[in-house]
């Protein structure tokens, strides 16, 4: 990845119902072209940094109170997720989020609906998708509701690029999946960053697995990041082995 960074939140405080503080003062910097893992513990404040990026913290009474986010030098605080979606930011939601009664494939065409290029473009993209995902190709008529969980994710997943997104903010991607499909998820990330140069922010608990796809990582305790670097000397720092590796 070169040098520019995409994204930029510049010490943000995140309040929800006007009382409880939950993010502290939160920076980070998404550069074009990279993985960055959001690292951390049950309610250490991933999913709500990421809902603060993506304007989506009003639904649930939440507001950014200080700091700024910026996508290409420019504030996106204001932009709904529509509007974000044409910037290039999307978000897949934690628990994947399909229409459950729409079959695969309608549901990967929902992701193009803020799309403009006509359906030959569409059309395209939808291989592509398949491409990345074959097991979607093999299940595209069937009913999402009655796919599994990993195939659910990679619905989502597979969704958010028929949008033709610069940045996917993807939170929780190997939330209770078995691990070798977690390992499965993961390779699709980097072969989508890779092959299509997307930019992923992504929220992990697993932190495991999510050091060894990013290329730096954020770990956040109770709405404060507590420690950032490239993944490669995150892995080896004794702290982090310690307390997020699960070995001393
Ligand atoms: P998880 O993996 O459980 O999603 P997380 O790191 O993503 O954890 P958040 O979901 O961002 O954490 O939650 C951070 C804190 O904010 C938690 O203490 C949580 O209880 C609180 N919180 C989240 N949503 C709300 C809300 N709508 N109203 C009040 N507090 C909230």
């Amino acid at each position: 990845p070169d040098q520019e960074n995409l994204l930029e939140v510049n010490n943000i405080e995140v309040i929800y119902n006007h009382v409880i503080l939950v993010l502290k003062g939160v920076s980070l910097s998404v550069p074009k072209g990279g993985i960055t893992a959001l690292l951390g513990g049950n309610g250490a404040g991933k999913t709500t940094t990421l809902k603060a990026i993506s304007n989506l913290l009003a639904s649930e009474r939440g507001e950014v109170t200080k700091g700024s986010i910026l996508y290409h030098g420019k504030p996106i605080s204001d932009a709904n997720p529509a509007a974000l979606v044409k910037t290039g930011v999307i978000q897949v939601m934690e628990g994947r989020h399909c229409f459950e009664h729409l079959t695969v494939e309608e549901n990967l065409l929902t992701g193009a609906y803020t799309r403009s290029d006509g359906s030959a473009a569409i059309k395209r993209d939808l291989e592509m998708v398949y491409d990345y995902f074959p097991r979607l190709r093999e299940r595209r008529k069937s009913q999402a509701g009655y796919t599994s969980g990993g195939e659910q994710q990679m619905v989502a997943m597979g969704r958010a690029l028929m949008s033709r997104p610069e940045t996917i903010l993807l939170d929780e991607p190997s939330m209770g999946l078995a691990p070798q499909l977690v390992e499965q998820i993961f390779e699709i990330v980097k072969a989508v960053n890779e092959g299509e140069g997307v930019t992923f922010l992504l929220a992990e608990q697993n932190t495991n697995v999510a050091l060894r796809y990013a290329h730096y990582g954020y770990i956040l305790e109770n709405g404060r990041v507590v420690m950032d670097g490239p993944a490669a000397s995150l892995r080896e720092n004794p702290d982090v082995k310690e307390f997020y590796l699960g070995m001393s």
